[in-house]
Formats: structure tokens, C-alpha cells, sequence
């Protein structure tokens, strides 16, 4: 099944990062610690080219953040080999036996039902939408769209984002949605210094307090990289690492950049689990339609969307 082999995959690469990552204070960056370039290839036959260039293994700028083309998090798919034979619940029990496990799972609380990404245990039908890299031209129609269905859903924003676009952090938060941190460049982060990720991620925290009255909870690694010392920041910032179940691959096979939104449901579907973490981009217009048809879809499914608290 896709769907397990994803949840192997994503407990795979975690394990693949604690190995790495030693002693989480850690500065060194772990081997692996940088995202496969690719996505799994028995799913995902050909990694558009195009795309191809964000990919941290490849060619990520940092100091080109707002190519219009970075679809950004595209090699986050964990991919070590192709654990088609290992059963999900038997690569979730893997992560407690390694000593030093950093917390990057989560239960939100106060909303009746844990959630947890890439745990296969969890059988409520419940999904996240989260939308990364905006704000956007396209973050006004994404907003619309969930007005209409009446669905929360979580925007881990950039700095350059948020600079072109600083009504909408505003129209985000009165409208429901929660802001969560993407950093400001959109770099990755286990490439950086401590003192570097900061840089990355208090100007947000400022921001978004400004805007909401709040500080800021969560946050979402680019390319989903992380290692220990980004988990040693995040902690000493007072922030959660949220990354994903179920990737949208919203960026991928993308042409003059645009793909059909109907294969970003089917890509949505292949991957759904109770408790998906759904990643997506309010920065792609065939996603801001695709947001309608994963709502319905989903519903049809019998699932319902939550938000972090
Ligand atoms: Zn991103």
C-alpha cells in the first residue's frame, strides 16, 4: 500500500536523522540530514524538472527565495530505499527504542482526538490542511475557498511571503487560520548555525505576534529537514516542529506552473491515513483550486479537517 509505505518511509528518514544527529546540541550536520532529492520513484515516476532545482540535495538557493518556480519542500519525501515489505505499525514502534528521541510527533489538545502524523495507529478520521511558502497572489482564493467549505487550516508563512503580502497574515488570522513559521528565506535549516536559524525564524515570532496579539507555536522546516540543533532552537524559541503525513505533491509534474488540481486530490487521496498532515502550497494556482475538491473529497471519505490548537 502507498499510503503504508509513505508512513515507513517518513519513520525510516526520522530514524536515518536521529542516527545522524548524536547528541542534540549537535552543530554538525548529519549525513542524513539532507533530504533525498527525489520522491519515491514507484510513485512518482518522473520528478519534474523544474522543479527539481529546489531540492536541497540539488540546487535550493537560499538567496533566491522568491523564484516564482520554488514550489519548495519538494525533496521531503523521505525515500531510503523502498520498505514495501515493512509493516507501518512495526516502523512506528522503531521510534521509541532509539534513545534520545527528539519530539516531532504532536497531540494537539483540547480537540478531543490525538493526531499524530505518521502514526498509523491513530483511526480517527480527521486531516490538517497546511499550506507553506505564502503568502501568495494565490492565498486570497485558498482563504476563499475554506471560507466556503467552513475549514481551518494552518499557514506556515515566509518572510519574503509576508513581506509582499502583509494584509494577508491579517486576513489569515481573522478568518480563522492559525500562522505557524516557514523562516524567512526558506533555507535548509540543518545547514545553518544556531545562531543562523534564529535569525531565520525570530523575525516571524515578532511578526506574527504583532499581527495576532499571540506568539506563534509551531513551525515548519523547509524541505522538512531538521536535525538536532534545529530542535535544540525550535525548543529554546519555545516552538513545536510540525511536518507532514501526506504530501500533496502539489509541486511536482508542475508545467509552466501548472498541473491538473484533480491529480493533486488523487496524489491527496493515494496518501490519506487518519490524522493526515496534508502538505500544500498557497503559492500555486492549480492548488488554490484543488482546495475545494480535497474538502469534498475527504468528506466523501467520512473525514473531517481539525487545526492545531
Ligand atoms: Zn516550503
Amino acid at each position: 500500500m502507498t499510503m503504508n509505505k509513505r508512513w515507513v518511509a517518513m519513520a525510516l528518514f526520522v530514524s536515518v536523522l536521529l542516527a545522524g544527529c548524536g547528541g542534540a546540541a549537535s552543530n554538525q550536520t548529519p549525513p542524513g540530514s539532507t533530504p533525498p532529492a527525489s520522491t519515491d520513484p514507484a510513485d512518482d515516476p518522473q520528478p519534474d524538472p523544474g522543479s527539481g532545482a529546489e531540492e536541497p540535495g540539488g540546487e535550493a538557493d537560499p538567496a533566491d527565495p522568491e523564484d516564482p518556480a520554488d514550489p519548495a519542500d519538494p525533496a521531503a519525501w523521505p525515500d531510503p530505499a523502498d520498505p514495501t515489505d515493512a509493516e507501518p505499525g512495526g516502523a512506528a514502534g522503531d521510534h521509541p527504542t532509539d534513545p534520545g528521541l527528539p519530539a516531532v510527533t504532536w497531540k494537539p489538545s483540547g480537540i478531543g482526538y490525538p493526531l499524530v502524523p505518521s502514526d498509523p495507529s491513530v483511526q480517527q478520521k480527521v486531516a490538517m490542511l497546511t499550506f507553506d511558502d505564502g503568502p501568495s497572489n494565490y492565498t486570497p482564493e485558498v482563504l476563499d475557498r475554506l471560507k466556503e467549505a467552513g475549514v481551518k487550516a494552518v499557514f506556515f508563512i515566509t518572510g519574503y511571503g509576508a513581506a509582499e503580502h502583509p494584509e494577508l497574515l491579517k486576513r489569515i488570522h481573522e478568518e480563522g487560520h492559525l500562522l505557524g513559521i516557514h523562516t524567512m528565506t526558506h533555507p535548509n535549516m540543518t545547514e545553518l548555525s544556531r545562531e543562523e536559524q534564529i535569525e531565520e525564524i525570530q523575525p516571524l515570532i515578532d511578526l506574527i505576534t504583532e499581527v495576532t496579539g499571540e506568539r506563534p507555536r509551531y513551525f515548519r522546516p523547509p524541505f522538512g529537514a531538521y536535525n538536532g540543533t534545529l530542535l535544540a532552537t525550535l525548543d529554546e524559541l519555545g516552538l513545536e516542529l510540525i511536518n507532514w503525513s501526506n504530501g500533496s505533491l502539489d509541486w511536482e509534474g508542475v508545467v509552466d506552473g501548472y498541473k491538473d488540481p484533480n491529480q493533486v486530490v488523487a496524489d491527496v487521496l493515494d496518501q490519506l491515513h487518519p490524522g493526515s498532515v496534508i502538505l500544500a502550497h498557497d503559492t500555486m494556482k492549480h492548488t488554490a483550486e484543488a482546495v475545494p475538491l480535497i474538502i469534498e473529497a475527504l468528506r466523501a471519505e467520512g473525514y473531517e479537517f481539525v487545526v492545531l490548537p
